[in-house]
């Protein structure tokens, strides 16, 4: 036979049941038993989907109130000192109110204290909390909730495999704060841990452990590459097997070092690197276990098994029962159950596979493979072959006239007419700025009185008419209070947005959205990614009446607001038909359109967001050029239509621009706005260093707390990056939009922020 498993499942439950227990219990409106209550009836419930699908094993140690890797930090005792309750017994276990302390600050016990840090996991858009680690930590067996799980799914029946983040991965996503501090000094003291887990498991009965080293897949300094060799040495005298799992990506210059270590199973992404398998084959040894991921657990789209069938005989026929079958990587990136979506049409659902439908192909491979394929089996077969046939020759994905034009691009369509000096004299007759210009960054607080009405509107209770109307009087108001507290380039405000990309997805052709696809993006907060199906086109104007309207109100300059071609695609399910690169390009094209008709319309600056450029980059340095080459296109795309007097901005609110800063000024945004307040201004060290030519907007008023920022702070903040950049190249504003903001700080702050660029006109 071969044997089929998942390396997780996602957890949120096919209704966000998880979600809606833990936001009840932090709000002191579900006990702790029922909280416990909730977790365990998702576990069996995931675990009997996985059992009836037909898997071989099923996964323990994929569940998390909050956080996969949390959970281990809890486990392994990396409790910073500060959520460590004074009376509390320093040797007892680490609750879970002091990991919602960690993830949220708060929890409805413990005394709050500042969060852990939490950053995406990898490249996806999975959001984990950061390791704390220090010099000479000591680690501890903390928590016995895995254990607790164990005793769950063997209760049930159920054949066990456990699965938990290794302890190079584990150390490799923490950070410490020290200089000089080296994480992998840790490894002794954690290994004893980790040893300790694993006999308990051994003495629970249980035969499989699967560690998670994604790490694997990324480039590695040769002492981790050795910690490797260290540390899997140094676990292998625990009585329990050991299955290594990599996936995000190939093992590249760490294949050999992968194949060798001593443990009893790898597992290997065949989806983003089907290349590896052959090699992998060849490298490992005799004994071992390899567990291909052939089911892709990054997308949506339903696998082609009969091409997986056959492009896997081979390594059936080497590997015999040695060869497991599995999804690339945890089915936590995709959503649940393609069955709950009532609105999807039949053709669409057809190419599609959600986690549930994931394990049905998984079990379907292994079983053909082990020759102990059923009829239904060769049905599936039969389906799939025919609808990703129907896929593949429908009119939904191709345009004929997309391509065509996307092949008439040039260099004149990446250029603007003049380089930016020329630009910015020809801006600065048009817009009639001060020194130190004030704006912000797009969206004004989305209050409840909005998000009622676009409820209502899209229960149909309230009618098309209605809503713009009160979108308009949204917008008239966001313009009424800018002029009064003086910000000297407007924005309309994006009343009318749910999202930064579902809005514009939404009057894209080419996309389609889910009901119910939702995503777990960190702790309670779920995302619900459109899906890009084919060629993308904008059979109309998207943003133009609103930004025209605004426009209409004042005579201040107003700034247009579009979201970027690569944070459109970023921040979506993309069609695996074709390059990312070519439906960027296809989304930086039907952008481009809007730039030109905002600017026909007379709007004069148009800012447009990219905060998912950084997050693009490839986990392997070798592949950021190639990638960075096109994200930077596809935006120039976008902008360059523009006329040298319109003013392009751009949006980042990311904390890192070293590696990436010759990129960042070939967007060649004439304004481009940053975060940069809780760094106090060190972000701009990067822009200094390369001698950013054009104009900056860092960000003196962090929108993530509703503390009203003080002039002298902000004027004060805005000294040390006149020390960096010219005064002439400056702005003022915010980190980023105030949707998440009350009107009650906002008004303060902006009006706090203009007396601060004031006084800078004073001083310069
Ligand atoms: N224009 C967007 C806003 O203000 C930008 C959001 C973002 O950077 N994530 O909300
Ligand atoms: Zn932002």
């Amino acid at each position: 036979m071969t044997l089929a498993h998942v390396l997780g499942y996602p957890r949120i439950g096919a209704d966000r049941e998880l979600k809606r227990a833990v936001e009840a219990y932090w709000h002191g409106e579900l006990d702790r038993d029922a909280l416990e209550a909730v977790g365990w009836e998702l576990r069996a419930r995931h675990w009997q989907a996985q059992r009836d699908a037909g898997l071989d094993l099923v996964t323990v140690g994929d569940f998390a109130f909050y956080d996969q890797v949390l959970n281990v930090s809890a486990m392994v005792g990396a409790v910073p000192a500060r959520f460590a309750a004074e009376e509390e017994d320093p040797r007892g276990e680490v609750d879970l109110d002091t990991q919602f302390r960690m993830a949220r600050g708060r929890a409805p016990t413990g005394a709050p204290a500042a969060a852990c840090e939490m950053t995406k996991y990898f490249d996806t858009n999975y959001h984990y909390l950061v390791p704390e680690l220090h010099a000479g930590q000591q680690f501890r067996l903390a928590s016995t909730r895995l254990f607790d799980e164990v005793d769950e799914a063997r209760g049930a029946g159920h054949p066990v495999k456990v699965a938990l983040t290794g302890p190079l991965t584990w150390l490799w996503l923490g950070k410490g704060r020290d200089a000089g501090f080296d994480r992998l000094s840790l490894l002794p003291a954690l290994l004893p841990v980790y040893g300790e887990i694993l006999a308990r498991l051994a003495e629970q009965g249980v035969e499989w452990v699967q560690l998670d080293e994604p790490a694997l897949v990324q480039d590695l300094p040769l002492e981790w590459r050795n910690a490797y060799e260290f540390a899997y040495s140094s676990l292998r005298a625990a009585p329990v097997k050991l299955l290594l799992a990599t996936y995000f990506g190939g093992l590249g210059d760490n294949l050999r070092l992968a194949a060798s270590l001593p443990v009893d199973g790898l597992h290997i992404d065949t989806v983003r690197a089907p290349e590896q398998l052959t090699a992998v084959l060849d490298n490992l040894s005799g004994y071992k276990v390899l567990s291909v991921g052939a089911i892709d657990g990054r997308n949506v789209w339903r696998a082609d098994l009969a091409m997986l069938h056959e492009r896997l005989a081979n390594a059936r026929m080497r590997l015999g029962e040695r060869l497991w079958l599995a999804p690339s990587c945890s089915l936590l990136h995709v959503p649940v159950d393609l069955a709950a979506e009532a609105t999807l049409d039949e053709e669409l659902k057809s190419w599609l596979a959600f986690a549930r439908q994931k394990l049905d192909e998984t079990v379907t491979l292994a079983r053909l493979l082990g020759n102990r394929g059923t009829d239904e089996d060769r049905a599936r077969v039969t389906a799939a072959t025919a609808a990703l046939d129907a896929r593949r020759a429908s009119p939904r994905l191709h345009r004929p006239e997309v391509a065509q034009r996307l092949a008439g691009v040039g260099d004149a369509e990446l250029s603007r007419d003049n380089p930016y000096p020329v630009r910015a004299l020809a801006q600065r007759r048009a817009l009639d700025l001060p020194l130190f210009p004030t704006t912000t960054i797009g969206s004004f607080p989305q209050t409840a009185e909005i998000r009622a009405a676009r409820r209502a509107f899209k229960n149909g209770e309230l009618g098309h008419d209605a809503y713009e109307a009160q979108m308009r009087d949204e917008i008239a108001d966001a313009v009424r209070r800018q002029e009064a507290y003086g910000i000297d380039m407007l924005v309309h405000g994006e009343a009318e947005r749910n999202d930064m990309v579902e809005y514009f997805g939404e009057q894209l052709d080419g996309y389609a959205f889910t009901r119910n696809g939702w995503v777990q993006s960190y702790g309670s907060r779920c995302v619900k990614p459109p899906i890009i199906v084919g060629d993308v086109t904008r059979p109309a104007a998207m943003t133009v009446a609103w930004s025209r309207y605004a426009q209409s109100l004042t005579k201040r300059p107003m700034k247009g607001m579009l979201t970027g071609p690569v944070t459109m695609l970023q921040w979506a399910f993309v069609r695996d038909d074709q390059p990312r690169e070519v439906t960027c390009r296809q989304i930086a094209l039907a952008l481009r359109d809007e730039v030109a008709d905002l600017e026909a319309a007379g709007i004069p600056a148009i800012q447009i967001d990219e905060p998912a450029l950084r997050e693009g980059l490839p986990l392997r340095h070798s592949e950021w050029q190639d990638y960075l080459d096109w994200a930077v296109e596809c935006f120039r795309l976008t902008a360059s239509v523009a006329r040298d007097a319109t003013q392009i901005h751009t949006h980042m609110c990311y904390s890192e621009f070293n590696d990436i800063i010759a990129a960042i000024a070939a967007l060649d945004a004439d304004v481009i706005t940053i975060e940069t307040s809780r760094s106090n201004m060190e972000l701009l060290d990067a822009f200094q260093d390369f001698a950013y030519p054009n104009e900056i907007g860092p960000g003196v008023y962090d929108i993530h707390s509703p503390n009203v920022p003080d002039v002298a702070w902000m004027v004060q903040l805005m000294e040390k990056a006149a020390e960096r950049i010219p005064v002439e190249r400056l702005w003022v504003n915010p980190d980023c939009g105030l949707k998440t903001r009350g009107w009650a700080e906002v008004e303060p702050a902006l009006a706090n922020m203009v007396e601060a660029a004031r006084e800078l006109r004073r001083r310069h």
